[in-house]
């Protein structure tokens, strides 16, 4: 993985009609919405909890992190980044508390209308607060689920650890690594 350089995945704009989008409250916090990132039309959808910044301090772009942790494992495991759409439970990143049941339930409802209008292959949803989200469920985590398809709201769905997780604790890294597998796994058996 040590040659590999990430890049800033193309984002797609948010709709027109929810750019303003106040429901839950996480617009008065001041970060910006990022609707998803990578190819609309890809096959298979990762959902995270909530993006991060896509721009330094100076406004210039910027591959944070999660972005280069995830990119890494996806290259890895030879997926191609147009076999990807990457958008989260959270369209806003929360920098101050906030009701966290209250809100994801909220913002789901945008995640919903994104899958009824994308109909991905399936889900990859990484780390425990996209899992007990999207599962609906907050007794749930990723070191159960992982490394088996489940179906969830209709489709296709994979668990996996969180990139920002695997950063913060290397000895996950052959486990985010082994998720990866199993996405690749899923995806070259069925095209
Ligand atoms: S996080 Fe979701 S519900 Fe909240 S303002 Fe953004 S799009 Fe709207």
């Amino acid at each position: 993985m040590t040659n590999f350089c990430p890049v800033l995945w193309p984002e797609e704009p948010t709709p027109e009609h929810l750019i303003n989008c106040s429901s839950c409250g996480l617009d008065k916090q001041g970060s910006r919405m990022v609707w998803g990132e990578g190819n609309p039309e890809a096959p298979i959808m990762v959902v995270l909890d909530n993006p991060g910044a896509r721009e330094d301090r100076e406004g210039n772009p910027f591959v944070c992190g999660t972005r280069q942790m995830l990119q890494q494992a996806v290259n890895h495991v030879s997926l191609d980044k147009d076999d990807l759409y990457i958008t989260y439970i959270l369209k806003r990143k929360p920098v101050r508390a906030y009701d966290k049941e209250r809100t994801r339930q909220i913002c789901m409802v945008h995640l919903k209308e994104q899958l009824q209008a994308k109909q991905p292959d399936f889900i990859v949803c990484l780390g425990n607060v996209a899992v007990q989200s999207f599962f609906q469920n907050p007794k749930l985590d990723v070191k159960t689920l992982r490394g088996v398809m489940h179906h969830v709201q209709g489709f296709r769905t994979v668990v996996g650890y969180h990139p920002l997780a695997v950063r913060r604790r290397p000895n996950l890294r052959p486990l985010f690594i082994e998720d990866w597998e199993f996405v690749a796994y899923q995806y070259f058996q069925k095209k």
